[in-house]
């Protein structure tokens, strides 16, 4: 039976969140497990397990026919494939960052400047669409000490909390690509792994859905019914069942996590009581 091959990384920060989808997804990826390769034994998926930077370049050669990657290194890269689908985890932003104490009015005080960077291909086009002219230092890696060190006087990195860079005497500047995980395609998927593909992609939207809600469930009384249920969304209307005590009535919904605690204060300050909040598993709309 055909299978389709997915890429992942194979170990460092999207490794777990990668497999854990997969496992959301009703994936069991036990079956002969090695160092490079899984085999999963409930759905026509062999996974490989790749350097994140050597992805795209794979899925481009075919070898295999989708990946989970960093879209930094999808934009870094610009090998020919489709991002199909965002996968809501390996969130962080590539930022330009300057030393601490210099003055930083904007990308225009770049101008002559040396920066340092995992990221020339990304950073040379920001800079060029700013039409700021300054020099580009490439680095494969602890790109945050090379302004500590005399190598540049400012670096474009990826952040997410911004630690890293403040215990080496910087700061962030000017944001310039917002990041999280995606799924990407060949070009030229055959229809059968297509068909795969789309299986997968249904799945993994359930799970990203379901993730962004709660279920829950709530008492009130009959005379305030109306009021709690003009606060609730629902997926079609909220189920109201009538409670064992004459004159209460039971409300279900789902909540989208957004507005949760919004909505949680009004609906007590509306009356409601016994309020339950429950995790979904999978929401299939
Ligand atoms: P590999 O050995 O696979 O080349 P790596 O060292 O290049 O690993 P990691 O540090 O594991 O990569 O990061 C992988 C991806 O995780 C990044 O490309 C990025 O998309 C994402 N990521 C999320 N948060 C951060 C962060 N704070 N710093 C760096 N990468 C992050
Ligand atoms: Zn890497």
């Amino acid at each position: 039976m055909m299978k389709l091959t997915l890429a992942i990384q194979k170990s460092g920060r999207l490794h777990e969140d990668s497999m854990r989808l997969l496992k959301e997804c009703g994936i069991d990826m036990s079956n002969g497990v090695n160092k490079l390769k899984a085999d999963a034994s409930n759905f026509p998926l062999e996974l490989y397990f790749l350097r994140d930077d050597d992805i795209p370049q794979y899925v481009e050669d075919n070898v295999a026919d989708i990946g989970f990657v960093g879209e930094n290194v999808v934009r870094e890269k610009k090998k020919e494939v489709i991002s199909c689908e965002p996968l809501g985890f390996g969130k962080c932003r590539l930022s330009i960052a300057v030393k601490k104490g210099d003055a930083y009015n904007g990308v225009e005080d770049l101008k002559g400047k040396k920066i340092a960077t995992s990221y020339p291909v990304i950073l040379g086009d920001f800079l060029q669409e700013q039409g700021v002219q300054a020099e580009i230092h490439p680095i494969s890696g602890s790109v945050e000490i090379a302004p500590g060190i005399g190598l540049a006087d400012a670096i474009c990195d990826l952040v997410s909390s911004g630690s890293t860079l403040f215990m080496n005497g910087l700061r962030e500047a000017t944001p310039i690509l917002q990041s999280q995980a995606v799924l990407i395609k060949n070009t030229q998927l055959p229809p059968e792994k297509e068909a795969i593909l789309e299986k997968l992609l249904f799945r993994i939207r359930s799970v990203k859905k379901a993730r962004n809600h709660k279920y829950i469930l709530l008492n009130a009384p009959n005379e305030k019914l109306s009021s709690i249920i003009s606060l609730l969304p629902g997926m079609k209307s909220p189920t109201v069942l009538p409670l064992a005590e004459p004159g209460w009535s039971s409300v279900h919904s789902v909540l989208n996590e957004n507005d949760f605690w919004n909505i949680i204060e009004q609906l007590r300050d509306a009356g409601a009581q016994g309020i339950l909040v429950v995790p979904i598993e999978k929401m299939i709309l």
